[in-house]
């Protein structure tokens, strides 16, 4: 395989010709000097962005494995770059009517993935931003109910209900990080609920809570239920094979809402997130007058149906180059998945046979947590601590973890016999998003090994 920058330059000398080919039809006229650079004075000024961007970790590299966080794929990154160069709005139809389409084309696929069929949709410029749109609806639809969601969904939740002023209900996890059932039987038997958030891969842990149980209450209870897959929703791909269980997967096209990242597993840039609604009818609830936009169709506008005013539609457009390339098929973004997957069962695998390293739960999805094998909780934590900063710190080899902390009663409910000396402890995980992690696993275990002295 080529490198990065080995793909990425003729396909964005294509993008600069096509550009240059159309922009010609527009005929001539003079660029205005305030615009004007120096070349020598932009190479400079290059040289010292790149030296400031040294301050990062390579997310690139499969030495680092821990946050969720890799670069675009480079296709994602010609398609950003050839609607940049028009910079069209995907507020309203005027603001860009090519990546308009494409981002309805876009969330049909998104949509179809997980089994919506009539839906309404649009990207948003973040997982935050697409659950807040969800729960806004939800909170119209219902509006003198609370929200539940799990103990481990993702933080924003609790703080978009305090935003949009409605009362939160955080329900705990069972022994593996599920939404605990009772618990949120009891909640919906109490009245105060009138709408479920479910996770479809935990940003923790990459648990899914049961979607289908959930689902299932509905025939008892009156709820609308929103899917968080901001980080697992693509997994929906591959669910039924790698060891993935598709019940819960099979299930979230019975439910109301849904959010997914393109810019986590989906190969995009920061700045794209969607969300789905099952009935298209809740575009009511988004309508607005605006007195300067909107004046080339009478068709329902993407910026009609979003809390957001302007968003990028070159982010739609390297969506959908992406898409066209790698298809939201077992064969296509599904591949670069499953590679990872595998990376994380087998990476489990390795430290449960490890007597330097112990697994703190089995990966759902592609997210390994692990510890030192310590006697106490303060040892775990110092340790999980330790190793994490002398990975990064070793210049010749290193290798980047992350940690998550874990409260003395997690570790309990595993089946973990270390004294809990403290209330908790923190723990190593990493998160196997890049199909490289596959190949590189050995050496990164054996590195991982060795840090834990
Ligand atoms: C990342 C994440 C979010 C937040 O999405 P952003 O795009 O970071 O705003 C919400 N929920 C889950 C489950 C996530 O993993």
């Amino acid at each position: 395989m080529p490198t990065t920058s080995e793909q990425l330059r003729p396909w964005l000398d294509r993008v600069l010709a096509n550009h240059e080919s159309w922009a010609a039809e527009f005929g001539e006229f003079t660029r205005h000097d305030s615009l004007a650079l120096k070349d020598s004075e932009v190479a400079a000024a290059l040289d010292e962005l790149a030296d400031r961007l040294r301050d990062n970790y390579p997310f690139f590299h499969p030495r680092y494995a821990g946050q969720m966080l890799k670069p675009p794929h480079p296709v994602a990154i010609a398609g950003y770059a050839a609607a940049m160069l028009i910079n069209p709005n995907n507020h309203a139809l005027d603001g860009g009517p090519a990546t308009a389409k494409m981002e309805r084309e876009v969330v049909a696929q998104l949509a179809t993935m997980f089994g919506y069929g009539d839906h309404l949709g649009h990207l948003t410029s973040s997982g935050t931003i697409a659950n807040l749109e969800a729960l806004y609806v939800a909170r119209e639809i219902h509006p003198d109910s609370g929200v539940a969601y799990s103990v481990d969904s993702h933080y924003t939740h609790s703080r978009m209900c305090k935003l949009i002023g409605v009362a939160g209900h955080a329900v705990p996890v069972d022994a593996t990080g599920k939404m605990d059932l009772d618990a949120l039987e009891s909640l919906l038997r109490s009245g105060k609920v009138g709408t479920v958030v479910v996770t479809a891969g935990t940003t923790g842990l990459g648990v899914v809570d049961p979607v289908h149980e959930v689902v299932a209450l509905r025939s008892r209870y009156d709820f609308r239920i929103h899917v968080d897959a901001a980080y697992g929703g693509f997994f929906s791909l591959i669910a039924g094979t790698e060891g993935i269980d598709p019940v819960p997967w099979q299930a979230i096209r019975h439910c109301d809402s849904i959010v997914v990242d393109p810019h986590k597993h989906g190969l995009q840039p920061y700045g794209c997130g969607a969300v789905l609604f099952a009935d298209p009818a809740v575009g009511r609830f988004y309508v607005h007058d605006s007195p300067y936009t909107y004046f080339t169709s009478d068709e329902l506008h993407l910026g009609e149906i979003s809390l957001e005013c302007s968003r990028a539609g070159a982010g739609a457009a390297a969506l959908w180059l992406t898409l066209k390339l790698l298809p939201l098929r077992a064969d296509g973004l599904g591949a670069v998945l499953a590679a990872g997957r595998r990376a994380a069962v087998r990476w489990h695998e390795l430290i449960d046979q490890s007597d330097r390293l112990v697994p703190y739960q089995r990966p759902e999805l592609d997210i390994v947590t692990y510890f030192p094998a310590e006697p106490t909780l303060s040892a775990i934590d110092a340790g999980s601590e330790r190793m994490m900063r002398e990975g990064m710190g070793d210049r010749d080899d290193p290798v980047f973890l992350s940690t998550l902390r874990a409260g003395a009663e997690a570790f309990g409910a595993r089946g973990i016999a270390a004294v809990a000396d403290v209330d908790g402890a923190r723990v190593l995980r990493s998160v196997l998003m890049k199909p490289e992690s596959e190949d590189y696993l050995d050496r990164l275990h054996d590195r991982v090994v060795s840090l834990a002295g």
